[in-house]
């Protein structure tokens, strides 16, 4: 329970060569395993950033990144690519869910793509987080034929379906109405419950942000 399952350890972050902006400025920070954690701060705070270089999808100028204690910032991209595979899921403010597959196709789309047949535990998980996300009954519904909310919940199901021990949401209810911005808390926070699975979730909204057990704030590259 006390794990650390994120380390950052003097992470700075430079963009450009020639015209060089520090965008992140020596983060310290780590997450519990199972913790539910928000991310907040104006935008171009640095916020993104800072969440690209946990997920590994990024890489520090200088400093270390752990995930489950593993260093990662000296990897290669397959290796790096394995890890995500196997440890995290991310959910973006855009879903990008491929328009002309069902949500569940979508759900299964690492093996759409492979064009190979998913195992029979994993089509049954997929039925499961579709479920659980209140989507059972649209399941066969092409992405493009379901709403902004049913679209992110089915985002939510494609970034579970690994088991991953971890998270990562980057505004995932910027583009949501009230109602659906509720819900899509209420699941997330079910499925931490659930799988054990850390969240960290980057928002604008203060009501999500209030209703996470830790609240990190982010100013012009550092954490206030
Ligand atoms: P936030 O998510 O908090 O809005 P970001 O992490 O996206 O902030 O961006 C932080 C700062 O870094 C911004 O000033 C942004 O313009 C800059 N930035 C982000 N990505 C790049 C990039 N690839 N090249 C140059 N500057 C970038
Ligand atoms: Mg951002």
């Amino acid at each position: 329970m006390d794990k650390n399952i994120i380390e950052l350890k003097n992470i700075n972050k430079i963009y450009g060569k020639v015209f060089k902006t520090q965008v992140l400025h020596d983060i310290n920070i780590s997450f519990k395993e199972q913790s539910f954690n928000s991310i907040i701060g104006e935008s171009g705070s640095g916020k993104s950033t800072m969440l690209n270089i946990m997920g590994t999808l990024d890489k520090p100028t200088n400093g270390e990144v752990y995930i489950d204690s593993q260093r990662t910032d000296l990897l290669t991209s397959d290796q790096l690519a394995d890890i995500r595979n196997q440890k995290i899921g991310f959910i973006f403010q855009f879903h990008y869910l491929l328009p002309d597959f069902t949500a569940l196709e979508n759900v299964l789309i690492p093996y759409m793509i492979k064009k190979v047949n998913p195992p029979k535990d994993i089509q049954e998980k997929a039925l499961e987080l579709l479920d659980m996300v209140g989507l059972d009954k649209v399941k066969n519904n092409l992405a493009t034929n379901m709403s902004g909310g049913q679209q992110q919940r089915t985002a939510i199901a494609r970034a579970l379906i690994n088991n991953p021990k971890i998270i990562l949401a980057d505004e995932p209810t910027g583009n949501l109405d009230t109602q659906s911005t509720e819900n899509v808390y209420n699941i997330m926070r079910n499925i931490n419950e659930k799988y054990k699975t850390t969240f960290i979730i980057i928002t604008h909204d203060n009501r999500i942000a209030n209703k996470t057990d830790r609240i990190i704030e982010i100013s012009d590259g550092k954490i206030i």
